[in-house]
C-alpha cells in the first residue's frame, strides 16, 4: 500500500465522480516549518501559531512573527496557509503569560479567550500576519469562538491592525479572509448564525469530541467515550457542514479525525471541503479520496446518522471503507 500512496502524492485529489477536495497539511512547529513542500498538498489548513510563542521565553515580537509568517507565506508558492492566532492555555501553558492556576483549564481562560483580553499581544500577531499576507495567499483563523460577539471582536481587531498599517504605509492584503475553529459544541449550535459571519470554518475535532462528549483527551481512564464515532460528534460535523454550506463558506477539518481513513467516505460524502492532516497521511488520504465515489453514499449517510451504537457506526463505516 505504501508505494499506492506515494504514487498519488503528486495527484489532486479528486473522488471518482469528480468533486475535487483540497487536502492540506497541519504545520507549525520548527521542524514542520523546516520540512513544509508544497508540492504534495493544496497548502496548509492549520499553522499552529502557538509552537512560536512555546520556544521563547518572551512574547515573540512582531519582527519574529513576520518572518515566519512570511517565510511560509513564501513557501506555499500561492497555495493557502491558514494561520491560526494564538491558541494557548488548556494544556498548553506559558510561563511568561500570568496564565492562573485555574481548576478546569480547559473551561477556562484559553485561546481567543487571552487574545481578546490582552489587546496588545492580539494586535502583535494580527499585524505580523496581515504584513506577511502581503507575500502570499494567508488567511486568518479564530480559536476556541463560542459566541458571536467573540468573532466580531477579534474582527475588530484585525481592523484595528489594517488601520494601523495603512496609516504606516505598510502593504497587506485588505481582503484576508477571517475564518474560525468549530470545536466547542456552542460553535456547532451556532453554526448557522456564525456562517454568516465568517469566511470559512475548520472543524477541531480534537477539542470538539472532548467537549461534546466531556471526556478529557489526556484522561485513559475515559477514553473509550473519546471516539470520533460517537454519534454525537458525527452529526456535529454533519450539522456545521451543512449550516455551512446554506451560508455559501467552504468548510475543513484539521483535528485528528480528517487523517481517520475509516471516517474518510463519511467525511466526503457529508460535503466536506478540505482535509487537514499530518503530512505523513497526506498520501494515505488522497489516495483514499480517489477511491471514493459520494453519489453513491447519499443513503449511507443517513444511515450512519441514524445508528444506535458506537459499533453499529463503526460496522456502517466499514462496509464502505476504501484501503
Ligand atoms: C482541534 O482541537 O482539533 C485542533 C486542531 O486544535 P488543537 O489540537 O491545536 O487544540
Ligand atoms: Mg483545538
Amino acid at each position: 500500500r505504501k508505494k499506492q500512496y506515494e504514487a498519488v502524492l503528486t495527484e489532486p485529489a479528486v473522488t471518482l465522480n469528480g468533486r475535487r477536495v483540497a487536502v492540506c497539511i497541519n504545520s507549525g512547529d520548527a521542524e514542520s516549518r523546516r520540512n513544509f513542500c508544497d508540492g504534495f498538498c493544496d497548502g496548509i489548513g492549520l499553522f499552529r501559531t502557538e509552537f512560536l510563542f512555546m520556544d521563547q521565553r518572551a512574547c515573540p515580537n512582531e519582527e519574529l512573527q513576520f518572518a515566519v509568517y512570511k517565510e511560509t507565506a513564501e513557501k506555499a508558492h500561492g497555495k493557502e496557509v491558514i494561520i491560526r492566532t494564538l491558541d494557548i492555555g488548556g494544556d498548553k501553558k506559558l510561563g511568561y503569560m500570568n496564565i492562573p492556576q485555574e481548576n478546569n483549564p480547559f473551561l477556562g481562560y484559553r485561546a481567543i479567550r487571552i487574545c481578546l483580553d490582552q489587546p496588545k499581544i492580539f494586535l502583535t500577531q494580527l499585524r505580523a500576519i496581515l504584513r506577511a499576507s502581503a507575500f502570499g495567499n494567508l488567511k486568518i483563523m479564530f480559536p476556541m469562538i463560542v459566541t458571536a460577539e467573540e468573532l466580531r471582536k477579534s474582527r475588530e481587531m484585525v481592523e484595528k491592525a489594517k488601520a494601523e498599517l495603512r496609516a504606516e504605509g505598510i502593504a497587506f492584503n485588505e481582503k484576508i479572509p477571517l475564518g474560525i475553529m468549530i470545536e466547542t459544541p456552542a460553535s456547532v449550535l451556532i453554526s448557522d448564525k456564525l456562517a454568516k459571519e465568517a469566511d470559512f470554518f475548520s472543524i477541531g475535532t480534537n477539542d470538539l469530541i472532548q467537549y461534546t462528549t466531556a471526556t478529557d483527551r489526556m484522561n485513559e481512564k475515559v477514553q473509550y467515550l473519546y471516539d470520533p464515532c460517537n454519534l454525537s460528534v458525527l452529526r456535529a460535523i454533519h450539522q456545521v457542514i451543512q449550516n455551512a454550506h446554506k451560508a455559501g463558506i467552504p468548510v475543513g477539518m484539521c483535528g485528528e479525525a480528517a487523517s481517520d481513513a475509516r471516517l474518510t467516505p463519511l467525511l466526503l460524502a457529508m460535503g466536506l471541503d478540505e482535509f487537514s492532516v499530518a503530512p505523513a497521511q497526506l498520501g494515505r488520504i488522497k489516495y483514499l479520496i480517489r477511491r471514493c465515489d459520494t453519489d453513491k453514499l447519499t443513503d449511507w449517510v443517513n444511515d450512519v446518522l441514524e445508528s444506535d451504537s458506537i459499533d453499529e457506526v463503526k460496522q456502517r463505516l466499514a462496509s464502505e471503507a476504501l484501503d
